[in-house]
């Protein structure tokens, strides 16, 4: 694999998580806006006394149901016993922010029990996994994948430290967007983490979108290591991208390799996989010893031409109207609706009795809303999507079994 040329000598620099969040607020220009409207709303009902000469419910005998004016002092009018409608909608604020607050407390106070408590499991299963290469550390290959951002050393560091390694060999950044393989801040994370000896080689994974973020991680040129959700059927779009990852030495591991396959056609499929021009390896999710010995005895298989071929086909027959993570629907949505995730949850994970769970996990952090609601006789995803997938059947049912 290509080494980078961008390492620099500089010191990591620590930042604390709440300098991240802050900094993540202050670029969400939506969030800073609705917190300026809601810090003037606040410091409304707060003054709510100060506004209005009248009381909560104090009767005005001579202006009984009168409209909103500014002459009679009553912005708002009054109600049918003289009450005026101003300074009560300012105490009705009131009632409705502590309502929101009180919510809000106790959806924190039992957030953070679950978090915590999913925190604990989590690690749990990293530490198993730990204790299980410890001694054997040169034996593995061991990549991370990164959910956290570049700038997030402490997330790194606990990651590190959860496996009992000083270093790993790959940080997958995990990245869904193009725009957002250019950022510049994960260059800097990569050139820092490198530096500091914490990983040995940057890659890039992606599983929506997929195909420009290849593209783009290709061009920005300090990614070691691709690694697509890549599906048999794919191969037309990937050619190019797979063909310069060779040409510059990038390594391609090919992930979600399974999809529209069963068992023991998936089995048949790895040598295909595996001698496919310019690509390095599969990664595959395996549960059992058994699984891992069967994975084992197809990668060393050799398989002919001509029995590729007949997979290929017979693969591209079988993934028509499943998704193959192409990202062609990414911004098809008028409603933003992040369709791809969706029918990731309803097409991949539901169909895995082990990934059930996760799909609902996975389903309700989505920013979604129910396609009732939302779709109407609006079709744009299906028309952006080139396998056929029926978008909006997979939506309903993500809604029905995972919401
Ligand atoms: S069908 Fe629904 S999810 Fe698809 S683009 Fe239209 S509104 Fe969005
Ligand atoms: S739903 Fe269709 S367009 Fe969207 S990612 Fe899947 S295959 Fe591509």
């Amino acid at each position: 694999m290509q080494q980078t040329a961008h390492i620099t000598s500089q010191q990591p620099v620590g930042r604390s998580l709440w300098d991240d969040a802050f900094e993540r607020l202050r670029n969400n220009r939506a969030a800073m806006a609705a917190a300026a409207i809601m810090g003037a709303i606040v410091l409304l009902v707060l003054a709510a006394p100060l506004l209005s000469p009248y009381s909560i419910d104090s009767t005005d005998w001579d202006r009984i149901s009168v409209p909103p004016s500014f002459s009679t002092g009553h912005w708002f009018g009054t109600d049918d016993v003289g009450r005026d409608l101003f300074v009560r909608t300012l105490y009705g604020g009131r009632i409705s922010l502590l309502v929101g607050l009180a919510a809000t407390l106790v959806s924190l106070v039992i957030g953070i029990a679950w978090g915590a408590t999913a925190g604990y499991a989590g690690g749990k299963a990293i530490n198993n996994l730990g204790e299980a290469i410890r001694g054997h550390r040169e034996d593995y290959i061991i990549g991370l994948k990164i959910t956290w951002g570049p700038d997030d050393d402490r997330a790194m560091d606990a990651a590190l430290n959860s496996l009992g390694i000083e270093q790993a060999d790959i940080c997958f950044f995990n990245i869904h967007k193009a725009a957002d393989v250019r950022q510049d801040r994960y260059r800097k994370g990569a050139e820092r983490w490198k530096a500091a000896g914490k990983f040995r080689y940057i890659g890039l994974t992606s599983h929506s979108d997929t195909l420009a973020c290849m593209q783009a991680g290709l061009k920005e040129g300090f990614y070691d290591v691709l690694m697509p959700a890549y599906s048999l059927g794919m191969e037309d779009a990937f050619e190019d991208v797979f063909q310069q990852a060779q040409d510059r030495g990038t390594g391609v591991v090919l992930m979600k390799t399974g999809r529209g396959l069963g068992h023991d056609a998936y089995a048949d499929a790895i040598p295909t996989y595996l001698n496919m021009p310019g690509v390095t390896t599969i990664n595959k999710g395996m549960n059992s010893f058994d699984a891992v010995t069967r994975m084992l005895e197809s990668a060393r298989r050799r398989t002919s031409d001509e029995a590729s071929t007949r997979l290929r086909s017979a693969a591209r027959v079988a993934m028509s109207g499943h998704c193959i993570m192409c990202g062609a629907c990414t911004n098809a949505c008028p409603h933003s609706m992040p369709v791809a995730d969706v029918v990731r949850c309803s097409d991949y994970y539901m169909e895995q009795p082990e990934y059930l769970a996760f799909a609902g996990e996975v389903y309700t952090s989505l920013p979604r809303r129910p396609a009732d609601s939302l779709c109407g006789s609006c079709s744009s995803c299906e028309t952006a999507c080139p396998n056929g997938v029926p978008i909006r059947h997979h939506i309903r049912r993500a809604d029905a079994m995972l919401a």
